[in-house]
């Protein structure tokens, strides 16, 4: 095992040395900008492909590009809060479904527990579901696929269902890119419009940064982002893996936690979950050209890593234990079923209607991608040890 006894190893630790520098000093120019819109569009079959400040941003323009304010859409009942972010400045509500517990997503089965009447397309009036107001009503015209922590839905049954009901599929690139679907697909070919994410501990990862693609034909014209991200967001972006670099280095003597703190504090650091949602601004330019660097190296490593998880009693206590021994397992997806814990009360989630979704968030541990397989074994006999037993849940 080659790390101490320290919580801040989570922070960038994707980023080896040498990208640490590269993050640092790599210059972004125009073309570069271009030749990423243009790998997407090729990639991914597009017709047209933007680049925007952040991932909750890019599925913003993809909802607002073919729905209809006041629609519902239907999201999976365990998400991040950037998701929820991008439904309601598009000016469409969420419709949060029910996830399996082995696939941490909807499903057929969970879709048509939806009360009948619900999901009867674009023309069709509906009632909302029993949370909201029952004097309220509107359409449901749309279904964002998650693929939650790499793990993709049954495409075909949900794409049949979607079909059925009329609903245009909005693809959610961040947990999933390079991810194939069973029937072979690749993950962002499926829907009409695919969003990514090139945020922290995302597939791609350049710290902030965000596309979509567009691959029907637009109802109404998009305004592309245009004016360059802020030199404060600029700089953050840049320095993040140094930073975390200090601190996972200092958090051997117990001092990486004061500093990042420090850091947050200052504003020198963001928090992902506080990254505004912003149409008029694009990705830095330097991020373009490592995320076009990132997609092709994903094309060449083949399967690109999955957060591997598992449901543990007594969630805390576990973590202690993983952390005595050396394993760095906070900063976990997720502690909620939309996280994080701090934004989950604004989301009204109905969790009466996702008794799935409330158990999984409650007792999900989830693996560190920056962990060797392994350096892992320990940690998976502990979680092991503590797993959730069929039958007492
Ligand atoms: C992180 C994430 C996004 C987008 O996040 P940004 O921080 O805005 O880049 C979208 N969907 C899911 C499921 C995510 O986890």
């Amino acid at each position: 095992m080659i790390f101490g006894r320290h919580y801040y190893l989570g922070q960038a630790a994707n980023y080896s040395i040498g990208e640490v520098f590269r993050h640092l000093f790599t210059v972004g120019l125009t073309r570069d900008i271009d030749a990423l819109k243009r790998y997407l569009v090729q990639r991914y079959k597009g017709k047209q492909a933007i680049l925007c400040k952040n991932g909750r941003s890019a599925l913003c323009l993809a909802l607002k590009a073919y729905f209809e304010k006041g629609d519902y859409v239907i999201v999976n009942g365990f998400t991040c809060y950037a998701v929820y972010e991008a439904v309601i400045a598009a000016g469409l509500k969420p419709l949060f479904v029910d996830i399996e517990k082995d696939t941490l997503n909807f499903s057929v089965r969970t879709l048509e527990m939806l009360p009948s009447g619900h999901t009867q397309g674009r023309s069709a009036k509906l009632t909302v579901p029993s949370e909201a107001s029952p004097s309220v009503s509107g359409k449901i015209t749309g279904i964002i696929i998650q693929n939650s922590l790499g793990n993709p839905v049954d495409i075909k049954a949900v794409e049949n269902f979607a079909k059925e009901h009329d609903l245009v599929i909005i693809e959610d690139l961040a947990h999933c890119t390079g991810v194939k679907y069973a029937d072979g697909r690749e993950c962002g070919t499926v829907g009409a419009a695919a969003a990514f994410s090139f945020g922290k501990d995302k597939m791609i990862d350049t710290i902030s940064g965000g596309a979509v693609v567009f691959r029907e034909e637009l109802s109404h014209e998009i305004k592309a982002p245009e004016k360059a991200p802020r030199l404060s967001d600029h700089l953050r972006a840049r320095f993040y893996p140094l930073f975390g670099m200090i601190c996972r280095g200092l958090s051997y003597v117990h001092l990486g936690g004061i500093l990042m703190r420090g850091l947050v504090k200052i504003h020198w650091v963001e928090k992902s979950a506080d990254n505004r949602l912003d149409l008029t601004r694009r990705i830095s330019k330097f991020e373009a050209k490592l995320a076009l660097e990132q997609f092709n190296k994903l094309k060449r490593s083949g399967e690109p890593p999955i957060r591997e998880f598992a449901f543990v009693d007594n969630r805390d206590e576990v973590l202690e234990e993983l952390a005595r021994i050396g394993y760095y397992f906070d900063g976990l997806w997720y502690k909620q079923p939309v996280s994080p814990e701090r934004y989950y009360k604004k989301v009204h989630f109905p969790e009466e209607e996702c008794p799935n979704s409330v158990f999984v968030a409650k007792h999900i541990v989830n693996f560190p991608t920056y962990y060797a397989r392994s350096d892992l074994k320990k940690a998976h006999e502990i979680v092991k040890n503590h797993a959730v037993k069929e039958g007492h849940e």
